[in-house]
């Protein structure tokens, strides 16, 4: 594959229930990468590429069973064996979950920014986790900067009333009690590396 990257994708036609259904290589100079974690389940593994007459030693990430055995994919394709389809949805869904339940790592040039961000831009983020209720019911996840973890928006069920603030009400973190939550309806990125500057400048 020449020396450029390539993604495995499960495109929009995939379908788990279907072995007949593949995942599909993409060149990565299609994507921007908007998140730079590597999945925990992933290894990192050198084989010859005996595909191609040159026999490139070619790097692989992905889970061992992939990365180890040459004719995985291959066999993923055929849809002879229904193990194959079944160890890959298997890893999909933990990489998925995996996915939902973290925080991405920030890119170098994301992690620029954030260094970079002044007092009142983390105060200006800081808003967000006052008179909050619309924005986390319009949220699909929430963060809390006091405890770092990260929660699905359906899971916030107490709020405490501002009688200051026109009596809106704030959310309180499912799981440590803390009126530091932030709904990703505000648009801010959950970058590990922004909730945890944002614990350092506020709990430090
Ligand atoms: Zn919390």
């Amino acid at each position: 594959m020449c020396g450029e990257p390539w993604y495995l994708l499960c495109d929009d036609y995939y379908r788990a229930d279907n072995i007949d259904s593949f995942p599909r290589y993409y060149p990565a100079m299609l994507f921007d990468v908007v998140d730079a974690t590597h999945s925990k389940y992933w290894v990192e593994y050198q084989r010859i590429d005996e595909c191609v007459d040159t026999k490139p030693e070619v790097t692989n990430y992905s889970f061992p069973e992939f990365a180890q055995d040459p004719y995985f994919y291959g066999e993923l394709l055929e849809a002879c064996d229904e193990n194959y389809s079944k160890v890959f949805n298997r890893y999909k869904l933990l990489m998925e979950t995996e996915a939902w339940n973290g925080y991405p790592t920030a890119t170098l040039i994301q992690n620029l920014k954030i260094a970079a961000l002044s007092d009142e831009e983390l105060h200006e983020i800081h808003t967000h986790c006052t008179a909050n209720r619309e924005e986390v019911e319009a949220s699909s996840r929430c963060a809390c900067f006091y405890c770092q973890e990260v929660f699905r928006a359906t899971e916030v069920k107490d709020y405490i009333v501002e009688p200051s603030m026109d009596y809106k009400e704030t959310a309180l973190c499912p799981r440590c009690g803390a009126d530091t939550i932030l709904g990703d309806a505000a648009g801010i990125p959950f970058y590990k590396e922004l909730i945890e500057k944002l614990h350092r400048h506020y709990f430090g």
